[in-house]
């Protein structure tokens, strides 16, 4: 059954590139109604989770991530693309479909044991959300959740992620 939320979701075809179908999420977030449903689906399955901090993945991801760290009293940690952080950082590099790509957090951002939701708009082949359970784990974090907005399940990003608990609210 298609889901109320989908129909705030504008495919935009072939952007960044040719053959690419863009879900393109800004026209959910102008919307004030739709953006608070969107906070409810994905507050809810994480609201007892005793989460100590949020993960947002640039950019899309600092959107709801954010709003949802406050909504948990959780902090909020951004991963971002390199160069971007002014501190020390830690970073991990992933396969993109051409060339590779990589994530940073600052080092100190994470404490050992810290129980952790990772947060993207949207999950494709897995590789960036791979990453940032990578810079997680070096940082000595506990991986309760993995959540996203948005999932292309034809692209079997869950398959790279089967260690740990996921959650997304529209599928397609
Ligand atoms: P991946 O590493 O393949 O799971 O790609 C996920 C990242 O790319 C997310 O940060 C998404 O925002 C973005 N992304 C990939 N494919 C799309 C798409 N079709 N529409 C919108 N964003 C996408």
């Amino acid at each position: 059954m298609k889901h109320p939320l989908e129909n705030f979701i504008r495919d935009v075809p072939d952007f960044p590139k040719q053959g690419i179908l863009f879900k393109d999420i800004t026209t959910l977030w102008e919307n004030p109604y739709a953006f608070k449903q969107a906070i409810e689906a994905l507050y809810d399955p994480v609201q007892d989770l005793n989460i100590d901090k949020v993960v947002g993945i640039e950019s899309r991801g600092f959107i709801f991530g954010s709003v949802l760290a406050e909504r948990l009293s959780a902090g909020f940690v951004p991963a971002r693309k390199p160069g971007k952080l002014p501190s020390q950082t830690i970073a991990e590099h992933y396969a993109l479909e051409y060339g590779t790509d990589s994530l940073e957090i600052h080092q100190d951002a994470i404490k050992k044991g810290e129980k952790v939701l990772i947060h993207d708009d949207l999950l494709a082949t897995g590789g960036t959300a791979k990453a940032a359970c990578k810079l997680i784990e070096k940082s000595g974090g506990q991986i309760i959740m993995i959540s996203f907005f948005l999932e292309l399940t034809f692209l079997k990003g869950r398959e790279k992620l089967a260690n740990y608990n996921m959650n997304s609210i529209i599928k397609y």
